[in-house]
């Protein structure tokens, strides 16, 4: 073996770090370089025996990043990485059949909520909303022999609702269906949802994956090389939402950096949690790592080394004050989007389209790597100054 190359032995955070060991054969470079060509050598014989053909299935770069995400996720099947988030989870359920019915949370990430709701029915696929944590609401609304996928996000946006992969899983394959995660809040370094008995996760790669608020990307990771996995891999490979080579690139190096980035983000999301949780002028805190909320049981199975770096506050005073304590930040960044090494503050409701379950007194806070006590000061003279 390369001696440089990781063993199956090592810790994923040692195959991370050192991105499987690869070494550009080349030079003996440490970084693999990026691929950017399109189009490969066909052999004098008509074959592609290099296994690259043509430049939009098929780039090296992006395999690279690929294998990494498989092995983060412990996936038998493989990643797929997308040109965004969005991308891989609508190819995971372009890959759907007419006449099939999904099963889709309540409180999950609104733009794909509204793409549900207004394009697969024009698919003719029918969808169903229901609380993901009710799992006798779930055994209601599932339709055996005819529910293909059911679709969960956990922790889920902007509430952070818990949803029990685990016992999901169960009542999903026992009705015959398939069971999706969007793992994008939990990221591998807390979730494994194949090993709780996922089919599929998906990932908006843009978050905590890649961590640097630059760069766009999405994944999709598979439990089996089946028949759902092939015709995912076509609507990529034929619908085209790949992910480009640079991007993969700056994907690659945030995923080094992973298990560093999670671990200190969480430590901050729950200390600052539990800080705010009495503060005066703050009426819930939203966070699974408070042993008041209501998925904090199952959180505590189902997630390792703590709890995500997301967390949202409801301010007392309503809309008005939660939008006064955006606008007076110093240090947190009014911004959307989450996971990045900065800390991020967003009044949710105003961003989130109609029939969201999002209060409109919500702030959610995307927690990033700088220091708690500088990110606890700034919240709360923030906080102060709007409740004059
Ligand atoms: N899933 C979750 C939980 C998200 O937060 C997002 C984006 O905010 C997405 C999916 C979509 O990802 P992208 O913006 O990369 O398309």
């Amino acid at each position: 073996m390369n001696p440089t190359q990781s063993a199956d032995s090592d810790h994923p955070q040692t195959r991370a770090a050192q991105a499987l060991g690869a070494i550009e054969p080349i030079t003996r470079a440490v970084i693999a370089p990026i691929h950017v060509a399109t189009t490969f050598i066909r052999d004098a014989d008509n074959q592609y025996s290099s296994g690259f053909v043509y430049g939009r299935p098929d780039n090296a770069t992006v395999r690279a990043a690929e294998a990494v995400l498989a092995m983060l996720e412990n996936a038998p099947a493989g990643a797929l990485l997308f040109g965004s988030g969005m991308a891989a989870a609508v190819a995971a359920f372009s890959a759907l059949d007419h006449g099939d019915h999904v099963l889709a949370p309540t409180v999950m990430y609104w733009a794909l909520r509204h793409w549900l709701a207004t394009e697969l029915p024009r698919r003719g696929i029918t969808v169903d909303f229901v609380a993901m944590d009710d799992l006798d609401a779930v055994n209601a609304a599932i339709q055996p022999g005819k529910t293909r996928l059911v679709w969960i996000e956990t922790p889920g946006n902007p509430l952070w609702t818990i949803t029990d992969i685990a016992a999901l899983a169960e009542i999903v394959h026992q009705a015959g269906a398939l069971l999706a995660v969007d793992s994008t809040v939990a990221s591998p370094f807390h979730t494994q949802p194949i090993a709780l008995g996922a089919d599929l996760v998906m990932h908006a790669a843009t978050k905590i994956l890649n961590g640097h608020s630059d760069v766009v990307a999405g994944a999709l990771v598979g439990a089996r090389d089946d028949q759902y996995w092939q015709r995912i891999i076509a609507q990529r490979k034929l619908g085209g939402a790949i992910l480009g080579p640079f991007e993969a690139f700056l994907l690659m190096r945030g995923m080094r950096t992973l298990f560093l980035r999670a671990a200190a983000q969480a430590r901050s999301a729950q200390s600052l949690a539990e800080r705010l949780a009495v503060h005066p002028t703050i009426s819930a805190v939203l966070y699974p790592g408070l042993p008041q909320h209501p998925g904090h049981a199952i959180a505590r199975r189902q997630m390792q080394r703590g709890f995500g770096s997301m967390l949202s506050i409801r301010v007392v005073g309503g809309e008005a004050a939660a939008i006064a304590t955006a606008s007076a930040t110093r240090l947190w960044h009014r911004a959307t989007s989450l996971g990045g090494v900065e800390s991020l503050i967003e009044h949710r409701a105003s961003i989130e389209g109609s029939g969201t379950p999002c209060p409109t007194d919500l702030l959610r806070l995307s927690v990033g790597i700088e220091h708690e006590e500088d990110l606890f000061a700034d919240l709360d003279q923030a906080l102060r100054r709007a409740h004059g």
